[in-house]
């Protein structure tokens, strides 16, 4: 078998052709475009990439982006009052607050200071509540974009056997919530699971959320099944794409699969809060 791609590059496109229409017309409508706040706090080069990045996107679509950068040195106090300052900014609809942040600062309490009605990145503890519990609230942006690739391709999620490797609060956990909300039988992995592998051999959808390269091997993958790689590390996925494409159905490519479906969820998040702001 050889798996048809998950193309996240292609469907983005798609998506932000009608987002860029929806970002015009909310300009004619309130006079202003809609804004998104990026905070970056320290130099991270990669942290530096990825806000440049979706600064870049923001622009194509039709949202003013306002880039804050922070010293490193930092308190979590500090970097917190800057956090609410935006809050608080009547001019600003979204905040984004890059992950991770520098090791003295308390990555929760500067999350937890993002306005919820702003959390267009989906980390604060409102937005977790409500994609566990099913309510209306924003998504976290990666494992809201992979539903979205996943929907796009018409994958059915319902009494699937979903197993999700990685449990971190702003991907693997929320990922297997959001396909729980879906009706998929969800299994977690992570680094104290015995036996990875046997978990993946049962699995119908394989969403791997861990960084380490080649982790997941193709002769794992049950014949037939969906694989969504959203580990970056070394420029590599955490799949052994060439392997596991042989026995997949479908599959993401690294790069051009996981990765702009997340910042297009964030740009269609930051368009929707602008507009649900500016309604209420
Ligand atoms: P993280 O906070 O470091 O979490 C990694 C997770 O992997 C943890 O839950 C960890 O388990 C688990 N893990 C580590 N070694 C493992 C092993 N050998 N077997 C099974 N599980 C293992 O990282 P993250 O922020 O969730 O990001 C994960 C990956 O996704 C990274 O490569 C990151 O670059 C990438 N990412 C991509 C996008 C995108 O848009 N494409 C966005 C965000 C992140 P424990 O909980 O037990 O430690």
């Amino acid at each position: 078998m050889s798996a048809r791609l998950l193309n996240g590059r292609e469907v983005s496109r798609v998506m932000r052709e009608k987002l860029g229409t929806q970002a015009q017309q909310y300009s004619r409508d309130f006079g202003r475009r809609p804004v998104l706040a990026t905070v970056l706090v320290g130099d991270d080069p990669a942290s530096h990439t990825y806000v440049r990045m979706k600064a870049a996107a923001c622009t194509e679509v039709g949202i003013e982006s306002r880039r804050v950068h922070l010293d490193a040195g930092l308190s979590t106090n500090a970097v917190c009052a800057e956090v609410r300052a935006l809050s608080e900014d009547p001019n600003v609809d979204g905040i984004l607050l890059q992950h991770p942040v520098p090791p003295g600062v308390d990555e929760r309490a500067a999350f937890d200071a993002i306005d919820p009605a702003k959390d267009v990145d989906g980390v604060t503890r409102d937005s977790f509540a409500a994609m566990a519990l099913g309510t209306a609230g924003f998504e976290s942006a990666t494992p809201g974009g992979i539903m979205r690739l996943l929907d796009s391709y018409a994958i059915a999620l319902s009494g699937r056997h979903a197993v999700v490797i990685g449990r971190s609060p702003i991907l693997g956990r929320p990922m297997g919530m959001l396909l729980l909300a879906r009706d998929a039988t969800v299994t977690y992995c992570h680094s104290r699971t015995a036996d990875l592998s046997s978990h993946v051999e049962s699995a119908d959808l394989v969403v791997a959320a861990v960084g380490s390269p080649g982790l997941v091997r193709g002769e794992w993958i049950k014949p037939g099944a969906v694989v969504i790689d959203a580990g970056y590390a070394d420029d590599k996925g955490d799949v052994d794409f060439d392997s596991a494409s042989r026995k997949a159905s479908y599959i993401t490519p690294v790069p051009g699969g996981v990765g702009p479906m997340t910042i297009t969820t964030l740009l269609e998040q930051t368009v929707r809060a602008a507009r649900e702001r500016s309604m209420s």
